[in-house]
């Protein structure tokens, strides 16, 4: 499959990169990468936080930009972080209209960076707090696919509404997701030439759960695979989407607008935007 065309014209649609960790970068350059974006059509920016302690600085960010939301919740490299209380601190966090998620949480077996017990533990008490707040879930998802379909299975989290971002768990968890009616989002792995495995799920994907991200500062689409990512290469990554769609730009970012907004429906209540 050849390239996409990097200048395709979005047409007027709306885009919305729905995840970019942007407190990762100096804040500097961060409005110059976001005011990059928005040059080029990106109208919308979910911001997930890594852990409780950035909360209030990722809030103040959000507040400041009319276009930009929030998940806040405990990474599970940060698992270890969660201390009792934690779960009334962030029930008070997500009171903020700019949250509109919680997350990111979820299962990390690759890197292991806390105790896989203590991982599970924690995503469950942010899941539990999410559906009692009829909020979605931002789930991150690594080398951890048996233990994640365990918990989802569970009929406590019947319910459960969810973005499984940067998918990259294959064809069997994708359609287990897909039949539980989440949201997969889709990232610059999918021009990468070694991820049929990633792009071989695309087409599974009902129209209606499909999302599209950077999860900047990681994971830059070719042709800026190394580099830093930012929002604005949000367009490559869906160009290239839409080709494996057979669609055009314009309407998978008509759509996955749409969709973002369907599940974060928060972020459409927003009169600030
Ligand atoms: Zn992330």
């Amino acid at each position: 499959m050849s390239a996409p065309e990097p200048t395709a014209e979005l047409g007027g649609a709306p885009l919305i990169d729905s995840h970019c960790h942007l407190q990762a970068l100096e804040s500097d350059e961060r409005e110059r990468a976001m005011d990059r974006a928005r040059e080029r059509g990106v109208s919308g920016f979910l911001v997930p936080a890594l852990h409780l302690g950035e909360a209030e600085d990722v809030l103040e960010f959000c507040h400041r930009n009319p276009d930009t939301w929030c998940a806040l919740g405990t990474h599970p490299h940060e698992a270890s972080q969660w201390q009792e209380g934690d779960r009334e601190r962030l029930r008070a966090l997500l009171s903020d209209p700019k949250a509109v998620a919680v997350g990111e949480c979820g299962l990390d077996f690759f890197y292991d960076h806390a105790p896989r017990q203590r991982q599970i533990e924690v995503m469950r008490e942010q899941w539990s707090l999410a559906i009692e707040l009829d909020l979605p879930v931002v789930v991150h998802n690594r080398e951890s696919n048996e233990a994640m379909l365990a918990q989802l299975l569970q009929p406590e989290h019947e319910g459960l509404q969810a973005d499984f971002h940067s998918f990259a768990g294959g064809l069997e968890l994708g359609r287990e997701l897909i039949e539980l009616g989440f949201y997969l989002g889709f990232t610059g792995m999918i021009t990468f030439k070694r991820a049929d495995n990633v792009r071989q799920v695309i087409p599974e994907v009902p129209h209606d759960r499909m999302l599209v991200e950077t999860d900047t500062p990681y994971l830059a689409p070719v042709p800026y695979r190394g580099k830093t990512n930012q929002p604005a290469y949000v367009v490559e990554i869906a160009s290239r989407l839409a080709v494996e769609c057979g669609e055009s730009l314009a309407d998978l970012a008509q759509r996955t607008s749409e969709n973002f907004f369907a599940l974060f429906t928060k972020a459409q209540g927003d009169s600030s935007a």
